[in-house]
């Protein structure tokens, strides 16, 4: 049952590219770029990102028994408005490091749930618009339910 569930996990990290093969993959420093969109928190079941577009840079430093992940994240996620639902684009700028010890006959990495969780710790706990920035329609309907 595990492995079943590990292997649909990495198809859908090879799906977008995010399984990095460590056979052929030399000591030193190696550079990735993704670009993360919707379908790509929408894989982690994820319904609370409405939409997302976001620039990944990944510097991988590859010594014998592990490697030196360091990402930067740089663009904006969408969510609803706690208070009237309506659409709110988040930025999101991030920069965070990392050490993943290598078992020693493991054969990939796969960074997508890493950067996943690299977005999600970055979120904001409220969604807000901006103080007066609601939508004032959807405000009013609430409000004339909340009296009811
Ligand atoms: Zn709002």
């Amino acid at each position: 049952m595990s492995a079943h569930l590990k292997a649909k996990t990495l198809k859908k990290a090879i799906d977008t590219g995010m399984v990095i093969s460590l056979k052929g993959l030399a000591l030193g420093l190696h550079h990735y770029e993704w670009s993360l969109g919707r379908d790509f928190f929408a894989s982690f079941e994820n319904q609370e990102l409405i939409d997302a577009h976001l620039e990944v840079r990944v510097a991988l430093e590859r010594e014998v028994d592990r490697i030196m992940v360091e990402s930067a994240l740089q663009g904006s996620v969408v969510r609803s408005c706690d208070r009237c639902l309506g659409d709110v684009s988040i930025p999101i700028l991030c920069n965070d490091k990392e050490v993943i010890l290598l078992e020693p006959d493991q054969e990939e990495l796969d960074l997508s749930q890493y950067l996943y969780d690299s977005v999600c710790v970055n979120l904001p706990f409220q969604t807000l618009h901006p103080s007066g920035e609601c939508d004032p329609v959807m405000m009013q309907k609430l409000a004339e339910l909340s009296v009811n």
